[in-house]
This record gives structure tokens, C-alpha cells and sequence, in this order.
């Protein structure tokens, strides 16, 4: 699973920048490479790297705030063949790709003027919209989900020639995707580049095609995956899957998949950002002379202490009953309730009888002319 950026630089989410400087800086001198020869120090000194690449530059940063990473919880895990992600000592290539190719599926023209067509390139990164339950989104959990996507060949290992056999340089074009042409015209000597045609490009004819794949190195697969949803997550929150787009190009990194997330309303419970609101109906007796209630929490039913006389429209706040905040879920946010009091419209001859005894030692004026209700005329 991708760690979250803040987690690795052990900075907070509102850390400024002079914090992630710092934070940065003290890591960066404990991982690096050479001072630093334990195992796994290199791939810490990486990560931290990104972490800082895209936290200390405050556009990136809300570029990235704007993801969730999201882990994959069972699955295959990370495919062979392309274990750096493209770190380079820029802007690693995979974010820079998603923060900065942006859209989704429309990538590929860009990319291939963007590299040499017979290098290594990165798979596309996907879209995935998915429904959520009120209660999944709160809770997070693990959600199955299906993604048709482009899997690397394992046949062929990505190459896309049947096992055995290799991609050879295109003769044509000597493996450099183009052909040039010096044309003589009366305003002077052109040349002309163009796609070579008979590799198209690629720099390498497959003379023996991989069958599994038909030669392309990639195969379209629809995959069963379980992601895990992290608590707090809201209509709109996007969750970044690393790797799991598309299958790269001739051992290119696979892109992303990201999951657009849509939360489904429910009937007794609201949500505004981190807290829950809800309507709690109680009898007028009840407001009057006080009562202990059962509610209905997202936790579930708990117990609610009424003080007496309470009036219409109050709001109770029941404490840390809200929804996990995203990135730092134990503090939550708050169960605001609205009461309501419920004034009977129709009382039986008993209740009548008592409640005009009632009004009677208030002083009130009651129920001259009213049809069927004591409440129709007081303080005319
Ligand atoms: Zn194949």
C-alpha cells in the first residue's frame, strides 16, 4: 500500500513548510544512502524524497491533498519488472503524470511524443466510480470491486514474442521508431521525419508473436480487487490506487487507478463534513417533565438524557458520535440533534379533561371555539 506523504516525513497535515523542511532534512541525513547501509535505508531515502517533492511545493501539495491514497487489501501483489517507479531526482514520474497529464484514458498520444515510442512507458491511469453505502463511507472497510484493465502478459513476460524468442531491432529504421527522408524541392533540401512503417514506431518487429497476448504485451483482464475504503471518506473523495491502472509498455510502470467515490444518502442521518445530523422527535410531556430516550447513532442506539423543559429546535450535541475525520481517525466529529416536540393533533376525552385541569391552574384561556383542539384559540 502507498503511504500516505505526511505519514512519511512523521509531520502532521497542517504542518507549514518551514515543518516539512525540517522534518525532511533530519530524514534525509538518516536515510541517505551513504551514510546509511542498512537494507531497505535506500528505498526509506526514496520515499522520503517524494514525500518532500510534492509537500514543499504548495501547488503539488493541494494537488495532492485532493487524493486519498488507498491500499489494495488482497490481490496480487506489486508485479515484477519495474521496482523504482522512475525516481529519478525530479518529480517522480508517476505522480508527476497524474498531477500533471491529468485526464483519464487520453494520455497516449501525449505520451508517446512525450518519450521515445520504444522506450519503456507507463500504463494509463483509470477511472473507477464507485457507490457507497451511508455506513461505508463512515466506517471505511474493505469494498470488492472489478476493474477491466490491461494486465501485463506473464507468457511472454511483457515482451510480447513467444517465449523463446526476442523483439528484433527493426532493420528498417535501425530501432529508432523514424524514418528520414531528404526531399530536393526549388526552395531548398527538406528532410522529412516520419514513423517507420514497418514497425510503426516501436523500434523492435516481433517476427513470432506471444499467442497469450497476440504480440501486444498486455492483455485486457477484468480483475476482482479488494480495496480498503479509509474511514471518513465523502461524496467526492477520490482514492488513489497506486499501480493498479494499466500494465506499463515494454517494462514501463503500470499507472493508477483511481476511484471516484459516490456516497448514497440515508433516510435517518445527514452529513455536513465531519459531523452527523438527525431529527429526534419527543412527546410535549416529555419536553415539559424531562426524559432518558433511546437514539439512533451511526455507532447505533444509545441512551440520550432530556432535561426537563427543553424547548423546540434545541440542538444536542452528542460528542465524538460524528464521522472519523479522513487521515486521523480517532478524533470525530459530533451528532448534532434537532428536537422536535410532538403536539398531539387529536387528545381523547380523558386527556382533555386533564388538560383542561391544567390550563385552569396555568390561568390559560383554552378551547373556547376550538374544533377538536385545545390549542386552537389560546391568546386570541
Ligand atoms: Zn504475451
Amino acid at each position: 500500500m502507498a503511504r500516505d506523504y505526511y505519514e512519511i516525513l512523521g509531520t502532521s497535515r497542517d504542518a507549514d513548510q518551514e515543518e516539512i523542511k525540517r522534518a525532511y532534512r533530519r530524514l534525509a541525513r538518516k536515510y541517505h544512502p551513504d551514510v546509511n547501509k542498512e537494507p531497505g535505508a535506500e528505498d526509506t531515502f526514496k520515499e522520503i524524497n517524494r514525500a518532500n517533492e510534492v509537500l514543499s511545493e504548495p501547488e503539488l501539495r493541494a494537488r495532492y491533498e485532493s487524493f486519498v491514497e488507498a491500499g489494495v487489501s488482497s490481490g496480487r501483489g506489486a508485479p515484477p519488472g519495474y521496482g523504482d517507479m522512475g525516481y529519478k531526482g525530479g518529480i517522480s514520474a508517476d505522480i508527476y503524470d497524474a498531477f500533471f497529464n491529468g485526464g483519464f484514458g487520453g494520455g497516449a498520444g501525449q505520451q508517446q511524443t512525450a518519450r521515445r515510442r520504444n522506450g519503456p512507458s507507463r500504463g494509463e491511469d483509470l477511472r473507477l466510480d464507485l457507490k457507497l453505502e451511508f455506513q461505508e463511507a463512515i466506517f471505511g472497510g474493505e469494498k470488492e470491486i472489478r476493474i477491466p484493465h490491461l494486465e501485463a502478459c506473464t507468457t511472454c513476460k511483457s515482451t510480447g514474442a513467444k517465449p523463446g524468442s526476442q523483439p528484433q531491432t527493426c532493420s528498417t529504421c535501425g530501432g529508432a521508431g523514424q524514418v528520414r527522408r531528404n526531399t530536393r524541392t526549388p526552395f531548398g533540401n527538406f528532410t522529412q521525419v516520419s514513423v517507420c512503417p514497418t514497425c510503426n514506431g516501436d523500434g523492435q518487429v516481433i517476427e513470432d508473436k506471444c499467442e497469450a497476448c497476440n504480440g501486444a504485451g498486455r492483455k485486457q483482464e477484468t480483475k476482482k480487487l479488494k480495496i480498503s475504503i479509509p474511514k471518513g471518506v465523502d461524496n467526492g473523495t477520490k482514492l488513489r490506487i497506486g499501480k493498479e491502472g494499466d500494465a506499463g509498455l515494454r517494462g514501463g510502470p503500470p499507472g493508477d487507478l483511481y476511484v471516484y467515490l459516490h456516497v448514497e444518502e440515508d433516510a435517518k442521518f445527514r452529513r455536513e463534513g465531519i459531523n452527523i445530523l438527525s431529527q429526534v422527535k419527543i412527546g410535549y410531556l416529555q419536553a415539559i417533565l424531562g426524559s432518558h430516550i433511546q437514539i439512533d447513532t451511526v455507532d447505533g442506539p444509545t441512551e440520550l438524557n432530556i432535561p426537563a423543559g427543553i424547548q423546540p429546535n434545541t440542538v444536542l450535541k452528542l460528542e465524538q458520535k460524528g464521522v472519523p475525520r479522513l487521515g486521523n481517525e480517532v478524533s470525530r466529529g459530533d451528532h448534532l440533534l434537532t428536537l422536535q416536540i410532538d403536539i398531539p393533533t387529536k387528545v381523547s376525552q380523558e386527556e382533555r379533561d386533564l388538560l383542561e385541569k391544567l390550563a385552569k391552574i396555568r390561568g390559560e384561556r383554552v378551547g373556547k371555539g376550538g374544533i377538536g383542539s385545545i390549542f386552537g384559540n389560546v391568546f386570541k
